[in-house]
């Protein structure tokens, strides 16, 4: 149970959701955009959050689309986890998102609360950021459109009252060959009850025009695509061994320990995970 009160809208069209953002904040209800509500309601049972006022996006109708458009996929930020997984439309997603907690907080997890989750895992977003996706982005009078990697670091950063509409990608890039990966404290990716958890590391691959794109999450205290480390795994001259030893050099910040494994754990997690990646988009160059 929530332990106190406060206001429910649901708008209609996402100007709507907007204004009514500033509005409620010129009122001091601290409003938030809800999605699926599961951490917005995890939160404020431990008073962490206190919200005197939600939005509910789910009657917006941009952030309910899930197909493709000419040529890119476009996904509403209402969409739950579960309809990325079974839609199958882009196949490395539905293969982060369907690690993501356990099916019953899946069927209402959405993509934006993942997304713009205040904690460190957002795993859906590594799908996404090796795909070199784009993000819809409803701001106070105007809808803009930017590459995710423009303002995702370390989390989402938007300004106060914008809301993430939805996220596109390039249909090409939805059936290149990919590889990912979830570690947790229990155990590994090939025992599916075993992987629901937060993740030691999570990770996901793919391979455009010989490149290797790379992102993860659990390794350090937020989700990253790192180019410096992609350039050291695409490298076809390169022994493995070196490239592990340099690409774990390359990480944005200090590897995590806490209580689901120590750094030096999640070092060899993430150097046996690099070598099978390598491994397997060696000579890959499409599933479609
Ligand atoms: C039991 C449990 C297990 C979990 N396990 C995992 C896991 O294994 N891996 C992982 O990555 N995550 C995990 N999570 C975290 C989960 O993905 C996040 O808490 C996520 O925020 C929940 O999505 P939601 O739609 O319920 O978000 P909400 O509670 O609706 O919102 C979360 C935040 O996002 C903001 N927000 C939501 N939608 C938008 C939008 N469209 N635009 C702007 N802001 C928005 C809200 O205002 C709020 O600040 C777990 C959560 C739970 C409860």
């Amino acid at each position: 149970m929530i332990p106190f009160n406060f206001e429910y809208y649901k708008p209609a069209t996402a100007r709507e959701a907007v204004d009514l953002f500033h509005t409620l904040q010129t009122r001091d209800k601290n409003p938030m955009y809800y999605g699926g509500g599961t951490e917005i309601i995890s939160f404020s049972r431990l008073y962490q959050l206190y919200p005197k006022a939600v939005i509910d996006i789910k009657g917006i109708p941009e952030c309910n689309v899930l197909e493709f458009q000419n040529d890119r996929l476009v996904i509403g930020a209402a969409k739950t986890l579960t309809q990325l997984q079974e839609s199958n439309l882009f196949p490395l997603l539905s293969w982060c998102a369907g690690r993501v907690a356990d099916h019953t907080i899946r069927n209402k997890i959405t993509l934006g609360g993942n997304i713009c989750s205040r904690l460190p895992y957002r795993e859906a977003v590594l799908a996404l950021l090796v795909a070199d996706c784009e993000v819809v982005i409803q701001r106070k009078g105007e809808t803009r459109t930017e590459p995710l990697e423009s303002i995702f670091n370390q989390s989402l950063h938007l300004d106060t009252g914008d809301l993430l509409l939805q996220v596109t990608v390039n249909k090409s890039h939805t059936c290149l060959p990919f590889f990912s990966t979830k570690r947790t404290a229990n155990g590994d990716v090939n025992y599916p009850q075993d992987r629901i958890g937060y993740p030691v590391l999570s990770t996901a691959f793919m391979k455009n025009s010989g490149r290797i794109h790379a992102a993860f999450s659990g390794l350090c205290p937020f989700p990253f695509r790192s180019h410096e480390l992609e350039e050291v795994l695409s490298d076809q001259e390169m022994a493995t061994e070196l490239k592990l030893a340099k690409a774990v050099s390359y990480l944005p910040a200090p590897i995590l320990t806490d209580i689901d494994g120590t750094a030096a754990y999640r070092e060899f997690v993430l150097r046996n995970t690099l070598a099978r990646a390598v491994e397997q988009l060696e000579g890959v160059n499409c599933i479609c």
